[in-house]
């Protein structure tokens, strides 16, 4: 079969620290355009999963690609310029760089740095923010400062866009107009974003589809609402 070159595949991701099995054979496919949730109680595997994905982990077993790219022990770089990128968890910009400034930093660090300007200036577009390009980043709201991030994520030309935990800290105003902004993204570019979130209100009304992950295994995958009521999921929730 033919794979569209921005569906990414993965096949029996495993990762093991010493005699732990954080991850544990989790395969999974993301079509182009899908927002797919990754949701498990904490320390079910979602950021070693997603660590392994971004090539900032090395996996025990497995294999992924994006089309028929494979991606497996590529440094984390080389995924980025083949078009996965991602934002983490805590906000890591420059306080004291411009928001321009900071997304330029990550459009220079993909495609060799061709057309960074125009890229740059285009995620800010997207992102909402481009009122704000010469503001020093550190100055801007909790909420803008998230954009940011997604913004040099964005900068990066990705086909695929991992989020953790992209509305931590928002209200809920700030919230729906990131869903609207990231609904966008994929609609108008065809993006996929795989998000981690600990607010099953914002993965319900966001994703496609869910995937769960309990004690590394991948436990149930499907519909926010075949999700909500699988007896294994509602287990491992109440287990916690
Ligand atoms: P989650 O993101 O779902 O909270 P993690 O992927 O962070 O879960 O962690 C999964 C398991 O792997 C946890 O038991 C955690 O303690 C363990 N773990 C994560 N990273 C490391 C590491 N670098 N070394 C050893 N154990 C780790």
């Amino acid at each position: 079969a033919v794979t569209d070159k921005a569906t990414l595949t993965a096949e029996g991701m495993t990762m093991r620290f010493g005699g732990l099995t954080a991850v544990d054979n989790v395969s999974l496919t993301m079509a182009p355009g899908e927002i797919v949730g990754l949701i498990g109680p904490n320390g079910s595997g979602k950021t070693t999963l997603l660590n392994m994905l971004s090539g900032v982990l090395v996996p025990s077993e497995g294999a992924f690609a994006l089309g028929d790219q494979p991606l497996n022990g590529l440094p984390t770089y080389k995924i980025s310029d083949l078009g996965i990128a991602r934002t983490f968890q805590n906000i890591r910009l420059f306080p004291a760089l411009s928001v321009r400034q900071n997304v330029l930093v990550a459009a220079l660090s993909t495609a060799g740095g061709k057309d960074a300007e125009d890229r740059a200036d285009a995620a800010l577009q997207r992102l909402g923010i481009a009122d704000h390009a010469g503001d020093d980043a550190g100055t801007l709201s909790y909420g803008d400062q998230r954009r940011v991030e997604i913004a040099r994520a964005l900068a990066c030309q990705p086909k695929v866009l991992f989020l953790d935990e992209p509305a931590a800290g928002m209200n809920r105003e700030e919230t729906d107009a990131l869903m609207d902004t990231l609904r966008g993204l994929t609609r108008d570019l065809g993006i996929g974003i795989l998000l981690v979130d600990h607010d099953l209100g914002l993965i319900n009304r966001l994703c496609h589809r869910i995937l769960v992950l309990n004690e590394g295994h991948l436990i149930a995958e499907g519909t926010p609402e075949a999700i909500r009521k699988n007896p294994a999921v509602i287990e491992a929730y109440l287990g916690q």
